[in-house]
């Protein structure tokens, strides 16, 4: 899954959808038997793309992923980006389309901070399948 995606999932679990822990979900405990892999994926660059998925980037969450992930160079508040394709706004844009887009996440767990269940990533595929009893 891309960095992307972790900015639009949250735990499943009924009991947790309304409460504010669910999202975003955490990397901060990994398994030996299921380490986290990240790999570099080339994708095209549109800084027209970045700039049409900003406004709806969660970034503190953002913030909190990124870090937990190894990653401590994301600017305290989200860029405030006029024109995407202005020259000063380069380097903002490329920087976020590799965090975002070209960052895979091909293995390893999410961890709700609500109920604590561990959903796990394998060959870059997030399983948000509940045991049945969690389901109800
Ligand atoms: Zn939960």
């Amino acid at each position: 899954m891309k960095l992307l995606t972790t900015n639009f999932v949250q735990c499943t679990v009924k009991a947790c959808a309304s409460t504010p822990n669910c999202f975003p979900l955490h990397f901060d405990q990994q398994t030996d038997e299921l380490p986290l892999e990240l790999v570099h994926e080339d994708i095209e660059f549109s800084p027209e793309f970045i700039y049409n998925i900003l406004p709806r980037i969660d970034w503190p969450a953002l913030l909190t992923t990124s870090r937990e992930l190894g990653n401590n160079l994301l600017p305290e508040q989200k860029p405030n980006i006029e024109n995407p394709n202005a020259p000063e706004n380069d380097q903002i844009l490329r920087d976020l389309h590799t965090l975002l887009l070209e960052t895979q996440i091909m293995q390893g767990s999410m961890r709700c901070n609500s109920c604590g269940h561990i959903y796990f990533i394998r060959d870059s595929i997030p399983n948000f399948l509940l045991p049945g009893h969690l389901v109800q």
